[in-house]
């Protein structure tokens, strides 16, 4: 039995029995993996700011290769989100986040790059008021990770150009844009070609240049009813936290 050591996010939290924790963690170089926090309740006590879902840890951990569920012995913060955890409409949007992350991907596996994208919408959603915008770039950006990239450029059935003239539908089955005509009956959600165009963007930014991005009021409430459930599409699995989350974007 070794010690390991890795940065990680706090994916959940889950009781075992009155004494003892399950965690689930997210790290670049081992993907999703779960530890039990056990012993005494001073030990509990010490490590239960750090092991809180949003906050990104340094992690120690004795290696259980047989039950995959590994003995944390330490873990120190690296970033609490705090501001993340005092507003209740940023609280459920990075439990969002994390809980499509950890339906949507296997245990060990690593990818730093879904990593990296979960640091990004933490932070942005901890910094900032745009939350509808950093909902919508980490979903779509998430598809394209999972191997779900949408085509955005030509209707799926006809193969032409997207132009401004044409109305256009969103399928979740073909996996990207298809034109009013070829549609044919075929279920579809409408998508203008603005909300066509930001997702794009979403795609083609550099991370560190997202926060530029603008989503209109009408490409908000359009991607708000295609994206969640596109994902839920391909994840064969309905997401919790969206429930309540929809319903404070409502009464906000
Ligand atoms: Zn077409």
């Amino acid at each position: 039995m070794s010690l390991k050591n890795t940065e990680a996010v706090v994916l959940s939290q889950l009781r075992l029995g009155e004494a003892d924790r399950i965690i689930t963690f997210l790290s670049p170089q081992l993907g999703k993996f779960k530890g039990v926090v056990k012993g005494g309740r001073s030990l509990r006590c010490k490590m239960l700011a750090s092991t809180m879902p949003l906050t990104q840890v340094a992690v120690w951990f004795v290696e259980k290769r047989t039950s995959g569920l590994h003995l944390i012995s330490q873990c120190d913060i690296i970033n609490p989100f705090r501001t993340l955890k005092e507003n209740l409409h940023k609280l459920v949007s990075g439990l969002y986040l994390t809980e499509l992350v950890e339906v949507a991907t296997w245990e060990v596996e690593p990818d730093e790059g879904l990593f990296e994208l979960l640091l990004w919408g933490l932070g942005s959603l901890a910094a900032g008021e745009r939350l509808q915008a950093v909902l919508r770039i980490f979903e779509i950006r998430l598809a394209v990770l999972l191997g779900y990239e949408p085509q955005l450029s030509f209707c799926l059935g006809c193969e032409k150009e997207l132009a401004g003239r044409e109305s256009y539908y969103f399928s979740f089955a073909k996996g990207g844009v298809i034109c009013a005509k070829c549609r044919a009956g075929a279920r579809g959600c409408k998508i203008s070609l603005g909300s066509v165009n930001f997702l794009r963007q979403a795609l083609r930014f550099q991370q560190e240049k997202l926060g530029r991005l603008t989503l209109t009021a009408a490409s908000s409430k359009e991607l708000q009813q295609i994206l969640p459930a596109y994902l839920s599409y391909h994840l064969e699995r309905k997401i919790n936290s969206l429930r309540f989350l929809n319903l404070l974007n409502v009464r906000c």
